[in-house]
């Protein structure tokens, strides 16, 4: 109950925030991140009309999967390891944390034994904290470029996450420097490359991240509750 609750709130919050910002409410779309939620969180959630969900670990992302029997789109949105990639192949429609040459190198391997293609999101480090992940806002054109030339991904746009701010009007510049460098990349017209995902905002600044052009907004807490 509390979670169709939840998603019915967020929805219209989502709206609100679109329109705020001049932009259709169907151009955001959001990911539900049931990380440490049992697969029954997912379920009620599917029956809510919840259909795409975030996932940040391997092991239990299988685990819950296995679990459903209902069509789920999965997005893998944590820190990813190149060594675990195959055990998600063919699993997840999206992986948003692509930070570096060989990971995309090692989902090209494995979605090609699978005769398909990822669609990936290049994580970019906005604010340079040490503790995030992600490329450096200096190198995203050049992984772009070069992750451009794998046969089986297809960059699709940029993700970030923001420092932790209790205010979330402080986390609006960094949402607005990823769109600026979406659209510096979209403008050098590398063949292959879109830039019509950012995927950027969760529970306590999807707002801002809204108004500043997510597409994609990645939401636990407000959902599920507190983890
Ligand atoms: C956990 C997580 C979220 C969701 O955060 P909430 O504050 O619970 O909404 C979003 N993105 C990433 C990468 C996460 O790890």
């Amino acid at each position: 109950m509390a979670i169709e609750s939840n998603l019915r709130d967020i929805r219209d919050r989502i709206a609100s925030a679109a329109l705020a910002g001049g932009r259709e409410p169907a151009s955001v779309r959001l990911v539900a991140v049931s990380k440490t939620r049992p697969a029954e969180d997912v379920r009620e959630a599917l029956r809510a009309g919840q259909t795409v969900f975030g996932e940040n670990y391997v092991q239990e992302l299988v685990e819950k999967a296995a679990g459903i029997q209902e069509a789920v789109e999965w997005h893998f949105i944590g820190h990813m390891q190149s060594n675990k990639v195959k055990q998600i192949a063919g699993l997840v429609s999206m992986i948003h944390s692509v930070d570096r040459l060989s990971l995309a190198e090692e989902i090209s391997r494995q979605w090609g034994k699978l005769g398909c293609c990822c669609d990936i999101l290049i994580q970019v480090n906005i604010s340079g904290e040490a503790t995030k992940s992600g490329t450096s806002e200096a190198e995203a054109l050049q992984l772009v470029r070069a992750v451009a030339q794998l046969p089986n991904v297809r960059v699709q746009g940029l993700m970030t996450m923001p420092p932790f701010f209790d205010d979330p009007e402080a986390a609006r510049p960094f949402f607005a420097e990823l769109l600026h460098l979406s659209q510096l990349i979209e403008a050098e017209g590398v063949p292959g490359v879109e830039m019509r995902e950012l995927s950027m905002g969760m529970s306590g600044d999807f707002e801002a991240a809204i108004q500043e052009g997510a597409t994609l907004v990645r939401i636990g807490t407000s959902i599920f509750g507190t983890r």
